[in-house]
Protein backbone atom coordinates (compact mmCIF):
# COMPACT_ATOMS: atom_id res chain seq x y z
CA UNK A 1 0.00 0.00 0.00
CA UNK A 2 0.94 3.87 -0.88
CA UNK A 3 1.15 4.89 2.96
CA UNK A 4 3.38 7.46 2.52
CA UNK A 5 0.82 9.15 0.69
CA UNK A 6 -1.39 9.46 3.83
CA UNK A 7 -0.77 12.54 6.39
CA UNK A 8 0.80 11.70 9.22
CA UNK A 9 -0.66 11.80 12.69
CA UNK A 10 0.54 14.04 15.83
CA UNK A 11 -0.84 11.26 18.62
CA UNK A 12 2.04 9.37 18.26
CA UNK A 13 4.11 8.80 22.07
CA UNK A 14 7.56 7.21 21.40
CA UNK A 15 8.14 5.45 24.99
CA UNK A 16 10.99 3.44 23.32
CA UNK A 17 13.92 4.95 25.30
CA UNK A 18 12.15 5.38 28.59
CA UNK A 19 13.31 3.81 31.48
CA UNK A 20 9.64 1.56 31.36
CA UNK A 21 11.04 -0.31 29.14
CA UNK A 22 14.19 -1.20 30.75
CA UNK A 23 15.50 -5.26 29.66
CA UNK A 24 16.18 -6.55 33.42
CA UNK A 25 15.87 -9.89 32.74
CA UNK A 26 18.02 -9.10 29.88
CA UNK A 27 21.10 -6.89 30.89
CA UNK A 28 20.82 -9.41 33.92
CA UNK A 29 21.39 -6.07 36.57
CA UNK A 30 18.52 -4.23 38.33
CA UNK A 31 18.17 -0.95 38.28
CA UNK A 32 19.79 -1.14 41.82
CA UNK A 33 22.92 -2.80 40.24
CA UNK A 34 23.25 -0.55 37.46
CA UNK A 35 22.72 2.54 39.80
CA UNK A 36 25.49 1.46 41.99
CA UNK A 37 27.90 0.24 39.15
CA UNK A 38 27.26 4.18 37.75
CA UNK A 39 28.65 5.77 41.79
CA UNK A 40 31.24 3.01 41.72
CA UNK A 41 32.65 4.64 38.41
CA UNK A 42 32.13 8.27 39.66
CA UNK A 43 33.52 7.74 42.66
CA UNK A 44 36.42 5.95 41.31
CA UNK A 45 36.80 8.66 38.61
CA UNK A 46 36.82 5.85 36.29
CA UNK A 47 33.52 6.62 34.08
CA UNK A 48 33.07 5.41 31.21
CA UNK A 49 29.98 5.63 29.41
CA UNK A 50 30.92 2.64 26.82
CA UNK A 51 30.78 0.29 29.75
CA UNK A 52 27.51 1.65 31.25
CA UNK A 53 25.69 0.53 27.89
CA UNK A 54 27.12 -2.34 28.15
CA UNK A 55 25.57 -2.78 31.56
CA UNK A 56 22.44 -2.02 30.59
CA UNK A 57 22.68 -4.00 26.84
CA UNK A 58 22.93 -1.18 24.74
CA UNK A 59 25.63 -0.02 23.01
CA UNK A 60 26.30 3.57 21.89
CA UNK A 61 24.63 5.21 19.23
CA UNK A 62 26.33 5.98 16.06
CA UNK A 63 24.62 9.00 15.04
CA UNK A 64 22.25 9.71 17.59
CA UNK A 65 19.70 7.21 17.81
CA UNK A 66 17.15 7.06 20.01
CA UNK A 67 18.90 5.83 23.34
CA UNK A 68 17.95 6.19 26.78
CA UNK A 69 17.98 4.99 30.56
CA UNK A 70 16.23 2.04 28.73
CA UNK A 71 19.30 0.97 26.44
CA UNK A 72 16.80 1.10 23.34
CA UNK A 73 18.93 1.53 20.00
CA UNK A 74 16.53 3.05 17.21
CA UNK A 75 18.06 1.73 13.90
CA UNK A 76 16.47 3.37 10.31
CA UNK A 77 14.46 0.44 9.86
CA UNK A 78 12.82 0.73 13.15
CA UNK A 79 12.12 4.72 12.05
CA UNK A 80 11.07 3.97 8.77
CA UNK A 81 8.52 1.56 11.12
CA UNK A 82 7.85 4.46 12.91
CA UNK A 83 6.74 6.80 10.29
CA UNK A 84 4.42 4.03 9.00
CA UNK A 85 2.30 3.66 11.98
CA UNK A 86 2.08 7.40 12.48
CA UNK A 87 1.24 7.68 8.86
CA UNK A 88 -1.48 4.27 9.56
CA UNK A 89 -2.68 6.01 12.48
CA UNK A 90 -2.88 9.75 10.46
CA UNK A 91 -5.25 7.84 7.75
CA UNK A 92 -7.07 6.41 10.59
CA UNK A 93 -8.34 9.95 11.83
CA UNK A 94 -8.82 11.25 8.09
CA UNK A 95 -11.10 8.31 7.80
CA UNK A 96 -13.23 8.17 10.82
CA UNK A 97 -13.49 11.74 11.34
CA UNK A 98 -14.97 11.99 8.22
CA UNK A 99 -17.00 8.91 9.40
CA UNK A 100 -18.57 10.22 12.53
CA UNK A 101 -19.02 13.25 11.41
CA UNK A 102 -21.57 12.27 8.82
CA UNK A 103 -23.44 10.68 11.42
CA UNK A 104 -23.46 13.81 13.12
CA UNK A 105 -20.88 12.77 15.84
CA UNK A 106 -17.43 14.17 16.79
CA UNK A 107 -14.68 11.62 16.38
CA UNK A 108 -12.22 11.98 19.05
CA UNK A 109 -8.54 10.66 18.01
CA UNK A 110 -6.95 7.88 20.32
CA UNK A 111 -3.24 8.12 21.04
CA UNK A 112 -0.57 5.00 20.27
CA UNK A 113 2.11 4.49 22.41
CA UNK A 114 5.20 2.82 20.91
CA UNK A 115 6.92 0.84 23.63
CA UNK A 116 9.64 -1.26 23.57
CA UNK A 117 9.23 -4.42 26.03
CA UNK A 118 7.62 -3.09 28.73
CA UNK A 119 5.43 0.18 29.83
CA UNK A 120 2.78 0.94 32.23
CA UNK A 121 -0.60 1.59 30.41
CA UNK A 122 -4.14 2.71 31.93
CA UNK A 123 -5.12 -0.97 32.20
CA UNK A 124 -2.06 -2.37 33.47
CA UNK A 125 1.70 -3.30 32.55
CA UNK A 126 2.33 -3.81 29.10
CA UNK A 127 4.49 -6.27 27.56
CA UNK A 128 5.34 -6.80 24.33
CA UNK A 129 4.89 -10.31 24.64
CA UNK A 130 1.35 -9.59 25.06
CA UNK A 131 0.91 -8.16 21.52
CA UNK A 132 -0.88 -4.62 20.68
CA UNK A 133 -3.49 -3.72 22.26
CA UNK A 134 -6.51 -0.96 22.99
CA UNK A 135 -6.82 0.05 26.84
CA UNK A 136 -10.09 2.33 27.03
CA UNK A 137 -9.41 3.67 30.44
CA UNK A 138 -7.39 5.93 29.04
CA UNK A 139 -7.83 5.51 25.10
CA UNK A 140 -4.39 4.66 23.67
CA UNK A 141 -3.40 2.05 21.66
CA UNK A 142 0.07 -0.07 22.90
CA UNK A 143 1.93 -0.94 20.38
CA UNK A 144 5.85 -2.60 20.46
CA UNK A 145 7.54 -2.32 16.77
CA UNK A 146 8.50 -6.24 17.29
CA UNK A 147 5.53 -7.19 16.90
CA UNK A 148 5.57 -6.73 13.14
CA UNK A 149 8.71 -8.77 13.23
CA UNK A 150 6.74 -11.39 15.05
CA UNK A 151 3.44 -11.26 12.46
CA UNK A 152 5.70 -11.66 10.02
CA UNK A 153 7.86 -14.96 11.20
CA UNK A 154 5.84 -16.30 13.67
CA UNK A 155 2.49 -15.84 12.28
CA UNK A 156 3.37 -15.96 8.77
CA UNK A 157 2.03 -12.89 8.15
CA UNK A 158 4.15 -10.11 6.61
CA UNK A 159 3.42 -7.33 4.59
CA UNK A 160 2.21 -3.45 5.28
CA UNK A 161 -0.60 -3.56 4.99
CA UNK A 162 -1.03 -6.66 7.19
CA UNK A 163 0.86 -4.47 9.90
CA UNK A 164 -2.09 -1.82 8.80
CA UNK A 165 -4.77 -4.15 9.58
CA UNK A 166 -3.36 -4.89 12.94
CA UNK A 167 -3.14 -0.95 13.83
CA UNK A 168 -6.93 -0.32 12.27
CA UNK A 169 -7.69 -3.32 14.35
CA UNK A 170 -7.01 -1.86 17.97
CA UNK A 171 -8.25 1.74 16.60
CA UNK A 172 -11.70 -0.07 15.78
CA UNK A 173 -11.53 -0.44 19.55
CA UNK A 174 -11.44 2.56 19.97
CA UNK A 175 -14.10 3.37 18.12
CA UNK A 176 -16.52 0.29 20.15
CA UNK A 177 -15.04 2.44 22.97
CA UNK A 178 -16.56 5.38 21.65
CA UNK A 179 -19.79 4.21 21.00
CA UNK A 180 -20.12 2.03 24.39
CA UNK A 181 -19.60 -1.09 23.03
CA UNK A 182 -16.83 -2.15 24.63
CA UNK A 183 -18.67 -0.72 28.32
CA UNK A 184 -21.86 -3.26 26.78
CA UNK A 185 -19.62 -6.42 26.61
CA UNK A 186 -17.26 -5.51 29.79
CA UNK A 187 -20.13 -5.42 31.87
CA UNK A 188 -21.43 -8.93 30.91
CA UNK A 189 -18.52 -9.88 32.85
CA UNK A 190 -19.20 -12.27 36.07
CA UNK A 191 -23.05 -11.51 35.07
CA UNK A 192 -23.17 -14.22 32.23
CA UNK A 193 -21.32 -17.83 32.51
CA UNK A 194 -17.74 -17.94 30.97
CA UNK A 195 -18.72 -18.97 27.58
CA UNK A 196 -21.65 -16.76 27.09
CA UNK A 197 -19.17 -14.12 27.97
CA UNK A 198 -16.70 -15.53 25.71
CA UNK A 199 -19.43 -15.21 22.88
CA UNK A 200 -20.03 -11.40 23.71
CA UNK A 201 -16.00 -11.58 23.24
CA UNK A 202 -16.22 -12.69 20.29
CA UNK A 203 -18.68 -10.50 18.82
CA UNK A 204 -16.58 -7.45 19.94
CA UNK A 205 -13.21 -8.69 17.99
CA UNK A 206 -15.39 -9.39 15.13
CA UNK A 207 -15.98 -5.65 15.10
CA UNK A 208 -12.98 -4.54 15.13
CA UNK A 209 -12.35 -6.35 12.29
CA UNK A 210 -14.81 -5.31 10.99
CA UNK A 211 -14.42 -1.48 11.61
CA UNK A 212 -10.71 -2.01 10.01
CA UNK A 213 -12.50 -3.57 6.86
CA UNK A 214 -14.69 -0.04 6.99
CA UNK A 215 -11.02 1.99 7.43
CA UNK A 216 -9.37 -0.03 4.44
CA UNK A 217 -12.61 0.34 2.62
CA UNK A 218 -12.90 4.50 2.57
CA UNK A 219 -9.10 4.82 2.14
CA UNK A 220 -8.67 2.97 -0.87
CA UNK A 221 -11.80 5.15 -1.72
CA UNK A 222 -10.95 8.33 -0.99
CA UNK A 223 -6.82 7.75 -1.92
CA UNK A 224 -6.38 4.61 -4.10
CA UNK A 225 -4.09 3.63 -1.70
CA UNK A 226 -4.26 0.33 -2.14
CA UNK A 227 -2.02 -2.05 -4.32
CA UNK A 228 -1.88 -5.41 -6.25
CA UNK A 229 -2.05 -8.04 -3.25
CA UNK A 230 -3.02 -6.05 -0.63
CA UNK A 231 -6.03 -7.71 0.11
CA UNK A 232 -5.13 -11.04 0.05
CA UNK A 233 -2.35 -10.36 2.58
CA UNK A 234 -4.84 -8.76 5.06
CA UNK A 235 -7.01 -11.78 4.68
CA UNK A 236 -4.01 -14.05 5.51
CA UNK A 237 -3.10 -12.09 8.20
CA UNK A 238 -6.87 -12.26 9.45
CA UNK A 239 -6.42 -15.88 8.83
CA UNK A 240 -3.23 -16.47 10.56
CA UNK A 241 -4.06 -14.90 14.05
CA UNK A 242 -7.77 -16.77 14.87
CA UNK A 243 -8.39 -18.72 17.72
CA UNK A 244 -8.70 -21.90 16.08
CA UNK A 245 -5.47 -21.76 14.07
CA UNK A 246 -3.36 -20.18 16.98
CA UNK A 247 -5.07 -23.08 19.75
CA UNK A 248 -4.31 -25.71 16.53
CA UNK A 249 -0.85 -24.76 16.54
CA UNK A 250 -0.52 -24.68 20.69
CA UNK A 251 -2.24 -27.32 21.90
CA UNK A 252 -3.13 -29.80 18.45
CA UNK A 253 -6.91 -29.36 19.51
CA UNK A 254 -9.81 -26.69 19.06
CA UNK A 255 -12.36 -25.57 21.39
CA UNK A 256 -14.83 -23.18 20.09
CA UNK A 257 -16.46 -22.48 23.58
CA UNK A 258 -12.70 -21.09 24.31
CA UNK A 259 -12.52 -18.66 21.41
CA UNK A 260 -12.54 -14.86 22.41
CA UNK A 261 -11.43 -13.36 19.33
CA UNK A 262 -13.26 -15.62 16.71
CA UNK A 263 -12.38 -18.57 14.32
CA UNK A 264 -9.89 -17.64 11.23
CA UNK A 265 -12.63 -17.51 9.15
CA UNK A 266 -15.34 -15.22 11.06
CA UNK A 267 -12.14 -13.04 11.30
CA UNK A 268 -11.38 -12.81 7.42
CA UNK A 269 -15.08 -12.57 6.64
CA UNK A 270 -15.90 -9.23 8.95
CA UNK A 271 -12.66 -7.86 7.69
CA UNK A 272 -13.76 -8.42 3.97
CA UNK A 273 -17.72 -7.54 4.79
CA UNK A 274 -15.85 -4.19 5.61
CA UNK A 275 -13.41 -3.94 2.92
CA UNK A 276 -16.34 -4.13 0.33
CA UNK A 277 -19.21 -2.36 2.04
CA UNK A 278 -17.72 0.13 4.01
CA UNK A 279 -20.61 0.68 5.45
CA UNK A 280 -20.32 1.19 9.05
CA UNK A 281 -24.22 -0.03 9.43
CA UNK A 282 -23.29 -3.26 8.57
CA UNK A 283 -21.07 -4.03 11.49
CA UNK A 284 -23.62 -5.82 13.86
CA UNK A 285 -21.82 -8.74 14.98
CA UNK A 286 -23.60 -9.33 17.98
CA UNK A 287 -27.00 -9.81 16.36
CA UNK A 288 -25.28 -12.13 13.95
CA UNK A 289 -23.87 -14.43 16.62
CA UNK A 290 -27.16 -14.34 18.25
CA UNK A 291 -26.63 -11.86 20.83
CA UNK A 292 -29.20 -9.33 21.70
CA UNK A 293 -27.64 -5.75 23.10
ZN1 LIG B 1 -8.85 -6.94 19.41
Amino acid sequence: MRWKETKKSQNVEDRRSRAGGFPGGKAGMGIGGILVAVLAMFMTGNFDLGKLLNLVGGSVAAGGGATGGSGYQSTPEDEEKMAFVSHILGSTETIWSDVFRKSGKVYKEPELVVFHQRTESGCGSAQSATGPFYCPADSKVYLDLDFFEMLSRRFGAPGDFAQAYVIAHEVGHHIQHLLGYTDMVHQKNGRVPQEVYNRWSVALELQADFLAGVWAHHMNAKEGLLERGDREEAIRCAMRIGDDTLQKEATGTVRPETFTHGSSKQRAEWFLKGLETGDFNQGDTFRALGLTR
